[in-house]
């Protein structure tokens, strides 16, 4: 029987149970679901798993809850600069955007570098040009405020440290990147993944989410990966290319490969966060080794899961 399967993020971090009340650990379930129940719909109606990461990734953009999109973390200089990935498993076709500070939703000009360039990566002033070519929805500045990412600048500045999303106290790491994996009843697997990086980053900085490789890969030879994390260690660990290797040419399973990369590999440079990968065969993997990481997935044979703590 065919089957489908999909897997969401929306960052990993100091996530704990002690410091959530009851109606924020709602606001997230319910933001989790809401975009989960946009990937599975595409999936259940035999929609590609690259519509389904896309749209699922969109909707978590939207949602202010998540450094991404509306809601992503200020550079030092005070600016959104967001990063974006996109890659399909099937011709391994990819895109990417880096450095955008007016698009609303940069997974969608990742897929549109993809569909319509002969590049994979554009950055800055050039991916926004191609933005307003592609009449692509932009926002005000105003749009991606959020008062409490402001308040992080403001506390990450005056200890002069780049942080991580959602972090209420510097001692706190949490990262709000958004991502999706998934697998279509065809068999072809896709990645997405966004966000407004880190928090007080310098201006120009670029994590791994936009790097195929490092924070997003898909081939249906192996499985698609979505990372969210300390983008400098995902990029010097080749993060998502490593689980997809370990798993192809070290015959590891996707889960064995990922807990590698993830409990091991990572933490061996100090790398911390996680990730979500799906192989061909549906099997699912949702791996950090930090305290939390928003995460949901649904799997046609075996139906929902949504989880934020470790448990
Ligand atoms: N990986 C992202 C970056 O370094 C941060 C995150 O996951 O929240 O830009």
């Amino acid at each position: 029987m065919k089957k489908f399967a999909i897997a969401i993020h929306g960052g990993a971090g100091t996530i704990l149970r002690s410091a959530m009340d009851a109606q924020k650990e709602k606001l997230y379930q319910s933001a989790l679901r809401e975009a989960l129940l946009i990937g599975t719909d595409i999936l259940r109606s035999n929609g590609s798993a690259l519509d389904a990461v896309e749209q699922t990734v969109k909707n978590l953009e939207d949602c202010e809850l998540f450094n991404a999109g509306r809601g992503s973390v200020f550079t030092s200089d005070e600016q959104h600069e967001m990063d974006a990935s996109i890659m399909e498993g099937q011709g391994l076709k990819a895109g990417a955007v880096s450095l955008i500070k007016t698009v609303k939703n940069p997974v969608q000009l990742a897929r549109l570098v993809m569909e319509k360039t002969d590049h994979v990566f554009l950055a800055g002033e050039g991916a926004e040009r191609f933005a307003r070519e592609m009449q692509m929805e932009s926002m005000p500045k105003d749009y991606f405020y959020t008062e409490q990412r402001y308040q992080q600048l403001l506390l990450a500045r005056s200890s002069d440290r780049v942080i991580l999303d959602h972090a209420d106290e510097l001692k706190d790491k949490k990262y709000g990147t958004v991502g999706a994996v998934a697998l279509d009843l065809q068999g072809h697997l896709a990645a997405a993944t966004s966000t407004g990086g880190m928090t007080n980053k310098r201006y120009g900085r670029v994590g791994d989410t936009p790097m195929i490789g490092a924070g997003t890969y898909a081939n249906d030879a192996g499985c698609a990966i979505s990372c969210t994390g300390s983008g400098e260690y995902f990029i010097r660990m080749n993060v998502a290319f490593h689980v997809y290797a370990l798993m192809v040419y070290g015959r590891l399973s996707l889960e064995e490969a990922s807990r590698k990369v993830v409990m091991d590999l990572l933490p061996s440079i100090e790398g911390d966060g996680g990730l979500i990968g799906v192989d061909r065969s549906g099997n699912i993997s949702l791996c950090f080794n930090t305290e939390g990481m928003y995460r949901a997935s649904y799997h046609s044979d075996y139906g929902e899961f949504v989880g934020i703590y470790r448990e």
